[in-house]
């Protein structure tokens, strides 16, 4: 069994995006949106920001309070859009409950929408046209490459249809190319018989966000796992009570698949990496291409 190591990957891939970085006439840069105090958002925005400071990719953080009303949010995204010097521009979610997410991100510039999520840039990833593909399903796909193992005329299973992973994921390993060419069989709540269409998986991706639900016995000898999940559950051997689990059975299938990927350490780091390939990619066609 190979164990694919998120951490590792990130990091040898931001040392790569430093090396880039520091080639360059003027560092990229980005700017993290926040509203509000959301505590889970403060740890992931910091995590994004000491990833900039690795890279050397310029960092802003414009936090606005609470009580920020849509005009100013809406303002403020479209002020960053404005920004020459800003070619990155990420909104945290989840936003304060009278704000919508959907009205903010549309005053966003395509070009700087390093988290690959407006309708434009998903519309490029259906094309097969260039453009900023979704961080997550990006470090899926990575990890994958780690694995040594190519989708090409495998059968990759997707649990899960959300647009910030499942489905752009899917759309990746369906892709003309060496790291797609994917046969994709797509999985949600509704699906019959999931145990049976798991097991027909080359390349499982579980992401449904339901602790260690994809036992033993619903893969394949041999497999490709790469769990997205991320959830706390009850732990009273844990220092702090709970700890995190994928939506995997980890310890179960370990001894039956080929390469898998751990939770924490998979996934995750990926996201933040490929969030920086993202803005460093939207930097070099703005310093390559409009003055
Ligand atoms: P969503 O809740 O948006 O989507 C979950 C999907 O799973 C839905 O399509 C849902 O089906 C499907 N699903 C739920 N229960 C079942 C079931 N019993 N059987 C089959 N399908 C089911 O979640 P996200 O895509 O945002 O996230 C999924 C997981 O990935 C979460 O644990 C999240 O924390 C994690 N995550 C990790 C990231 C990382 O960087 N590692 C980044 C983003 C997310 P339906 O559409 O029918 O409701």
């Amino acid at each position: 069994m190979k164990l694919l190591d998120g951490k590792a990957l990130r990091d040898r891939i931001l040392a790569e995006i430093a090396d880039e970085v520091k080639a360059m006439d003027a560092p990229p840069g980005l700017t993290v949106v926040q509203v509000g105090e959301d505590p889970a958002s403060s740890v992931y925005i910091r995590n994004k920001l000491r990833a900039c400071k690795k890279t050397g990719i310029r960092s802003g953080h414009v936090h606005l309070p609470e009580d920020t009303t849509q005009e100013t949010l809406n303002g403020e995204i479209r002020r960053l859009s404005e920004d020459d010097s800003v070619h990155g521009i990420l909104l945290q979610l989840p936003l304060p409950g009278h704000l919508d997410d959907v009205e903010a991100t549309r005053q966003l510039d395509p070009a700087k929408d390093v988290d690959g999520f407006l309708p434009e840039n998903l519309g490029r990833l259906m094309a097969g046209l260039p453009g900023p593909r979704p961080c997550t399903p990006a470090g899926i796909l990575e990890l994958v490459r780690e694995s040594g193992i190519s989708p090409s005329g495998k059968e990759v299973v997707v649990l899960g249809r959300s647009l910030i992973v499942g489905k752009p994921a899917g759309m990746l390993f369906l892709l003309k190319g060496q790291w797609g060419d994917a046969t994709v069989t797509y999985c949600h709540s509704r699906t019959r018989d999931l145990p049976a269409v798991c097991r027909r998986a080359d390349i499982l991706v579980a992401a449904i966000g339901r602790p260690r639900f994809v036992t033993s016995d619903m893969i394949s000898e041999g497999a490709v796992v790469i769990d997205v999940g991320i959830n706390s559950i009850e732990d009273p051997t844990h220092p702090k009570g709970r700890r995190l689990v994928g939506d995997c059975d980890f310890d179960a299938m370990k001894d039956k698949v080929a390469a898998i990927t751990p939770v924490p350490g998979g996934v995750g780091p990926m996201t933040i990496a490929m969030l920086m390939r993202n803005t460093l990619d939207a930097a070099r066609a703005r310093q390559g291409g409009k003055a």
